[in-house]
């Protein structure tokens, strides 16, 4: 039997050196494997998923701090140049992310309260997140108002995102899945 490939040489057959994204003159290495919704990429070890980006700042610089969360000093999420890459204090990480969606991805609760763990938090078609409580409640209150209408409601928006809804809860489970183990 063939020993397994080693991982540094999976991981290095799985960049693309950017021609268009780039770092104070160093090129991105963009990750060309399987991405997730949230723009970051895993790559398994012993049947586990780990991400690519704390996978090879380890690898090249040591140890992980714990408390401490990877920067992407180039903004490329799915690139894993380790010289693109630093330590920081998480909340150095969100006041340096550039678009509302990514601090939004990273509030802990919802509007009314309810913490956003991975049993409440549905994901949306469009990738936008949504509290189940509340989504439950409004359904809810709309139901009593007029069922009939909820429910062909519904049934449209079933039929209509079915592959969609698919995908995501896919993505969801092997999310939750890689969540756990970090
Ligand atoms: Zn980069
Ligand atoms: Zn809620």
């Amino acid at each position: 039997m063939r020993p397994p490939t080693p991982i540094i040489e999976r991981f290095l057959s799985k960049i693309n050196i950017s021609t268009t994204h780039f770092y104070k003159n160093t090129a991105c290495w963009e990750w060309i494997a399987w991405i997730n919704k949230n723009g970051y990429c895993h790559i398994t070890l012993k049947g586990k998923g780990i991400l690519t980006h704390r996978f090879i700042y380890e690898y090249w610089y040591g140890e992980l701090t714990p408390h401490l969360t990877i920067d992407h000093l180039c903004r490329v999420r799915h690139c894993v140049n380790p010289l693109h890459l630093e330590q920081v204090p998480y909340r150095v990480n969100i006041l340096r992310g550039e678009t509302l969606a990514a601090i939004n991805s990273r509030k802990t609760h919802c509007k009314r309260g309810h913490e956003f763990t991975p049993e409440n938090t549905y994901s949306y078609p469009n990738d936008a997140r949504g509290c189940r409580i509340c989504i439950n409640l409004n359904a809810r209150q709309r139901y009593a108002k007029n069922p009939e209408k909820e429910i062909l409601r519904y049934k449209t928006y079933l039929q209509k995102n079915r592959d969609l809804i698919n995908r995501k809860k896919r993505e969801t489970y092997s999310n939750n899945k890689l969540k756990k183990q970090e």
